[in-house]
């Protein structure tokens, strides 16, 4: 009998799977890990499965979990985009094989086995040797056009190699990130003050989701391809056809098997457990299909995979170990991350003592207390994680953890954000930790570059006393620094001479060295050239600052809040009479002319010069960048593989569409 609790519990596991999904697929921004999301995932498949009058076709197990988002146009897919059945065990692939055998009443079956890419799917369509379009796996059933960003990845051939290819076809594949591009990518976002990305697959899938092409293209996605589909294919054998399409130039899986025993299956699943972590990209499983189409036509679809293949996932290698208790560290933007203390244990050939266990979230989710025993895993990342409890061994007198509610250095009651998974300290200049963030950021070469002092230099500044904030560099004298322990005469001369020149450093990057919480590099760049002194930033209302292209809520009321505190005034004032620069100097940015005066113009695609210099001209000439096209939009200029989204909008809004030769014009008119 189906009882209330049983109720409960699928409606409980539906509304939080439809959540972490969005997380995963929209925001590219996942909270817990693959292995708890399977688990939830398999509870609810088990529980619909015993209790069959709850099933619902709007649970997720059985839609396959969508990417879609409104930035893009969608198209319906010619046939279903679908997911995979997976298992993390080696008898479930057993099972298949046997499966597959009696289903099709023979024991001659073919498979190939694949690695699974560790990425987001894409399905390329090309027409007479032409890449046509290329869309997302969206809800299955259409998906995200993201034709000019593929474009962008060298690895997709734009025009086929060869003749023998069928008039149209589609091709289907994982783009992913090479993990050399993603540790480039995430070293420059952290020297960039924005949030490093969680593992490559979110970095692929968020960059294939980007508005501006030509940042796609610097990012060094990559795509490989493992499925073709058409009308009239060369071979009936799904490893024929792959092989062929590496003749039309595509990129296929070097690391491709044909197997025809569960013995060969097996064996490769061995190979590629350990072998995969010498490869240039992530996996995190891999694919079995039936080799013949025949046959996969004869198996068919379930709603959300089909029958003729199944993933095998590769588990993180985990051990079972006590939980002694939490530290909580506060970073330097104040976000707290709760560290568990564990009893030493080993694991992938270290001993393991603390792992990471994100936030409030995580711990409320797994339902982890002190004292439990607790499921430690090795990922990818240097910090083990925790995955889950063995609540089987949880003592009886055990309670319910209680977050910590102030911070552990400064003792101020901390905040949670809307929509952060993590709590903060608000207290940006009174707790240590955010003290010596800010000025190691106000250091950094992308702020005010300040030669001679480095991270470890500004700690040991921090620690004796020198200095207590960013203000503090411009009072530092030659005599307080060679005091520091193995400073010498000659550096501090450096030192000095470092901090007199970034007296020159210009606004755009000043405004940035400051810290202010989310305003970003080019984010400080909009806004000091759409303000042009900091008098006037800090003077700006909330509406004025949400003029500003890029400028969202988030931003502009953290700007508010930095100029709403009386200490971050006073280290303003203090740095304006030291001689920093906080106003936009005549130059560079000189206004040319009031032609563009009041006017909205947003500017999508390539152009034959950077699309800055376009913007800089458009300010320059009075007029506004806007990031989206809207009612209030004067001018759209629209370059080379523009964003469909924005043309079909502007069309729609009869907004005046120009190229850069006619914006040229208008601005050069006499
Ligand atoms: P999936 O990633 O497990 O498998 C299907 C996908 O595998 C296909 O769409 C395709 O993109 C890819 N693939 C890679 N190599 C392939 C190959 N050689 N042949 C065929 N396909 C290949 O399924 P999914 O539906 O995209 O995602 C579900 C999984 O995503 C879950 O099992 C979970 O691990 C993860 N997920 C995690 C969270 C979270 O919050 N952590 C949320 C949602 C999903």
């Amino acid at each position: 009998m189906v009882t209330e609790d049983i109720i409960q519990r699928v409606n409980f596991l539906r509304k939080e799977l439809d959540r972490l999904n969005h997380e995963y697929y929209v925001l590219n921004n996942p909270t817990v890990d693959d292995f708890v999301y399977d688990r939830l995932m398999a509870e609810l498949a088990e529980l619909e499965k015993q209790n069959p009058e709850l099933q619902s076709p709007e649970s997720p197990t059985i839609r396959v979990g969508s990417d879609i988002t409104k930035e893009f146009v969608q198209v319906r897919h010619k046939y279903p985009m679908l997911s995979l059945s997976n298992t993390y065990s080696k008898e479930e692939i057993e099972e298949f094989d046997a499966r597959i055998r009696k289903e099709t009443g023979t024991d001659n079956i073919d498979y190939v086995c694949e690695l699974k890419f560790d990425g987001t799917a894409i399905g390329l369509t090309y027409k007479n040797g032409t890449l046509a379009q290329a869309v997302t796996r969206g809800d299955g059933e259409q998906g995200d056009d993201v034709t000019a960003n593929v474009r962008t990845i060298r690895s997709v051939p734009l025009k086929l190699q060869g003749t023998d290819y069928p008039a149209e076809f589609e091709i289907r594949g994982e783009v992913v990130m090479p993990l050399s591009s993603f540790n480039r990518l995430n070293k420059e976002r952290e020297e960039k003050n924005q949030t490093p990305f969680a593992n490559p697959r979110n970095a692929a899938a968020g960059t294939l989701k980007m508005q501006d092409s030509a940042e796609v293209a610097k990012r060094g996605l990559d795509c490989c391809l493992y499925f073709l589909l058409s009308d009239n294919l060369p071979f009936d054998a799904h490893f024929d056809n792959l092989q062929k399409a590496a003749s039309w130039g595509f990129k296929i899986s070097p690391n491709m098997q044909k197997c025809s025993s569960i013995d060969d299956i097996l064996k490769f699943l061995d190979y590629w457990d350990i072998e995969r972590k010498n490869l240039p990209y992530d996996t995190d499983g891999a694919v079995i299909k039936v080799n013949s189409l025949t046959l996969q036509n004869e198996m068919g679809l379930r709603a959300k995979s089909p029958r003729w293949a199944v993933a095998y996932k590769f588990k993180a290698e985990q051990a079972y170990t006590p939980l002694i208790s939490i530290d909580y560290q506060v970073g330097r933007t104040g976000a707290i991350t709760p560290v568990a203390n564990l009893q030493p244990v080993q694991l992938a050939g270290t001993t393991v003592k603390r792992a990471s266990l994100h936030n409030a979230e995580q711990i409320e989710l797994h339902d982890i207390r002190i004292g439990d025993t607790v499921i430690v895993e090795k990922g990818g990342e240097i910090i083990p994680k925790i995955v889950g409890v063995d609540k089987s061994k949880r003592p009886e007198d055990s309670v319910p953890l209680v977050y910590v509610t102030v911070c552990p250095v400064c003792g101020t009651t901390l905040v949670k954000p809307m929509g952060e998974a993590k709590h903060y300290c608000p207290n940006e200049s009174g707790c240590s930790p955010q003290i010596l963030g800010k000025i190691e950021h106000f250091v950094s070469r992308r702020a005010m570059n300040i030669e001679g002092i480095g991270e470890e230099t500004a700690d040991l500044m921090f620690e004796e006393g020198l200095i207590q904030n960013i203000a503090d560099i411009y009072d530092l004298t030659k005599d307080k620094i060679v005091r520091l322990e193995r400073m010498g005469s000659r550096s501090a001369d450096n030192i000095i001479e470092g901090i007199n020149k970034s007296k020159e450093t210009p606004f755009t990057r000043a405004l940035y060295a400051l810290g202010i919480r989310y305003v970003g590099e080019t984010t400080a760049k909009k806004i000091a050239m759409a303000f042009r002194s900091l008098d006037a930033i800090r003077n700006a209302s909330l509406d004025n600052l949400l003029q500003v292209d890029e400028v969202g809520d988030r931003i502009a009321q953290s700007i508010i809040q930095y100029f709403a505190d009386d200490n971050n005034i006073a280290i303003v004032e203090r740095l304006k009479a030291a001689g920093l620069k906080f106003e936009v100097e005549i130059g560079d940015n000189e206004i040319l002319s009031d032609k563009l005066q009041g006017k909205s113009i947003v500017v999508s695609g390539n152009f034959s010069r950077p699309r800055d210099e376009l913007k800089q001209l458009i300010e320059r000439h009075g007029g506004k960048n806007a990031s989206g096209v809207t009612s209030n939009t004067d001018y759209l200029i629209a370059g080379d593989k523009m964003g469909p989204a924005k043309l079909q909008k502007a069309e729609k809004l009869g907004i005046k569409i120009i190229s850069e030769n006619e914006f040229m014009e208008i601005i050069n008119e006499p």
